[in-house]
């Protein structure tokens, strides 16, 4: 599909999308562009990339098709690195958690000829850098294309192509949209346990202990979510603000209801909301997404 790809930032998803293209052959060519030396040697030790470098110009040269999998907050500087530097008529795409500011940060650093694609796979783990990453990542995902209004057809085809060729299927939607649903579907869940696991850490150490011994009553599952990276939840909370705080406004006045239900001793109104949660819950097995994707 492509001749030389470049990934800017081989963390998690970089790589996944490194080992995917190169298992179904989707390009002749993988640059590595990472900030960490460390990590550009590791991705030549694993054989993911032709050629790994620190600097994002020299990496971005040549390429038809460039893909930033860096942390959001990252953007501004790789778009000043890269934007004079880009071929005309490379597609440029991104997988970045958040799109309204992502847009923000690219535009101005690109001119018409750079035709560009923002993305986001709903695929992930809790992991991080090249060692984390597998092909097998986005099969069965779905990943969202954000494409603007004057979006070069021919390039969101090739994008929502390259997509699917890793098993991922795409929807089309609105930025704003876009910040709006995944702001409920995976900031708010993971702000609540990143504030869950937060409090258990505040507990006088012998309570703490107590805590990790008893996990399995939940508190676990909370555990896998809040040990996501720091660097890359930051940036999403920060460049989100909007979206998460219009949905923890709601969130904060549905918890006080419960918290008078609870004091009230209103079993019905609690029961009633288990229940209805219960059909969510099945409504996404019924969708297949209730299995974390498994490295083969
Ligand atoms: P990751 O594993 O932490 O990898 C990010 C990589 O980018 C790291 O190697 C990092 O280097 C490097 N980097 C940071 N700033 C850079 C810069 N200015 N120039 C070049 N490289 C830079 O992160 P990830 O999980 O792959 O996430 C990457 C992007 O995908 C983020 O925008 C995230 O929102 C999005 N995303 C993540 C998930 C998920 O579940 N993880 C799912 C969907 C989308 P250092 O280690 O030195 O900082």
């Amino acid at each position: 599909m492509f001749n030389r790809v470049c990934i800017i930032g081989f963390g998690l998803i970089g790589s996944s999308l490194a080992r995917g293209i190169a298992k179904h052959n989707l390009a002749k060519e993988i640059i590595c562009v990472d900030q960490s030396r460390l990590a550009c040697d590791r991705v030549l030790e694993l054989g993911l990339a032709a050629k790994a470098t620190t600097h994002p110009a020299e990496g971005v040269k040549g390429a038809d098709l460039v893909i930033i999998a860096v942390p959001v907050g990252a953007y501004s500087a790789v778009m000043a690195a890269i934007g004079p530097h880009l071929e005309p008529r490379t597609i440029l795409t991104d997988a970045g958690s958040v799109k309204q500011s992502v847009i923000e940060a690219v535009l101005p650093h690109i001119n018409n000829d750079i035709r560009f694609v923002p993305g986001h796979p709903i695929a992930g783990t809790e992991n991080s850098g090249p060692d984390a990453g597998f092909a097998e990542l986005f099969m069965g995902r779905w990943s969202i294309l954000t494409p603007l209004p004057d979006t070069d057809g021919d390039a969101l085809h090739d994008v929502k192509t390259l997509w699917e060729s890793l098993g991922a299927k795409v929807e089309i939607m609105d930025p704003k949209r876009h910040d709006l649903v995944l702001g409920i579907t995976s900031h708010l869940p993971h702000l609540i346990a990143y504030t869950v696991v937060g409090t258990a850490s505040d507990l006088e150490a012998h309570t703490k202990d107590d805590v990790i011994k008893f996990s399995a009553g939940g508190f676990r599952d909370f555990t896998r979510i809040a040990a996501s990276d720091p660097v890359m939840w930051r940036d999403i909370f920060v460049n989100n603000q909007a979206a998460v705080l219009e949905i923890l406004q709601r969130f904060n006045e549905d918890l006080t209801s419960l918290q008078r239900a609870i004091r009230n001793g209103d079993g019905q109104t609690l029961e009633d909301l288990f229940t209805r949660t219960r059909e969510i819950r099945r409504g996404v097995i019924q969708a297949k997404q209730e299995v974390p994707p498994e490295k083969k």
